[in-house]
């Protein structure tokens, strides 16, 4: 058994024949942001579907120390939250129903309680409540899928490549709200490309390539880790 918040052991994906996951093992604590790096097609994205149950994989998911439930419902209602790299909002929805759709799980008084608490993090949402969601721009599309996730009020987001996309001004904005969300309890396992930037605010870093865990370590470690900086960090 192990104090852990999440805890994966050995996870193996496949798309048909092809394995692209070969064995992924770590765990993270409660209260944490551990970040997940490495090229494109490294397998970053498959390990958030795997951790959330939207693709099958072998090997385990332990979450709070048991078994994740098996649906990715079951997951949800367990605290779990994904945020997809394509954000996958409903554009001809609104702003407010988009958040709604995310407490769809929960009562409506508690959904209202939460739906005020995302207005107030993202004044910006707020202002915009009635814009359709396709019409925002790249950086409130993010907040929009970042309030839709706190909508199920998640113990666990698995945030997929948040960067993606977004002006350095918009990314360190965006990144700044993420540190925000540990602070209030929400532990975040972080998917990205731009390394030094998802290091800069996670505890800890995982560095996968061609679908194995290559380094791990302390984020302020791998950050001036010379390998790492000539490969991943953009040199220096
Ligand atoms: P990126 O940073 O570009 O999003 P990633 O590290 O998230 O990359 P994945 O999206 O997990 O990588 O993809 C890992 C590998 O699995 C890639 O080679 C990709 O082409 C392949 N792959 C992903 N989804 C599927 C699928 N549904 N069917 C077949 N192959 C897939």
């Amino acid at each position: 058994m192990s104090g852990k918040l999440l805890q994966v052991n050995d996870i193996r994906v496949s798309y048909g024949h092809a394995e692209i996951l070969h064995g992924i093992s770590f765990g993270m604590d409660a209260g944490s942001i551990v970040t997940v790096i490495g090229a494109n097609g490294a397998g970053k994205t498959t390990l958030l579907n795997a951790i959330m149950g939207v693709v099958p994989c072998s090997g385990t998911v332990l979450y709070q120390g048991r078994p994740a439930p098996r649906s990715v419902e079951g997951r949800v209602s367990a605290g779990m939250c994904l945020v997809p790299e394509r954000r996958e909002l409903f554009a001809t929805m609104s702003v407010e129903d988009n958040l709604e759709l995310g407490g769809f799980l929960r009562r409506a008084a508690d959904r209202k309680e939460t739906l005020g608490e995302v207005y107030q993090r993202f004044p910006r949402l707020a202002e915009r409540r009635r814009q359709l969601a396709g019409t925002l721009s790249g950086g409130e599309r993010q907040m929009l899928a970042l309030g839709r996730a706190l909508m199920s009020r998640p113990r666990l987001l698995l945030l997929d490549e948040p960067s993606l996309g977004l002006a350095p001004k918009i990314v360190a904005e965006i990144l700044t709200i993420v540190s925000e969300l540990r602070s209030s309890g929400v532990s975040i396992l972080l998917v990205e490309q731009n390394a030094r930037a998802a290091l800069e605010i996670a505890d800890e870093g995982h560095l996968v390539e061609l679908g194995e865990i290559r380094r791990s370590g302390p984020a302020a470690e791998l950050a001036v880790d010379p390998a790492l900086m000539a490969s991943y960090l953009g040199g220096e």
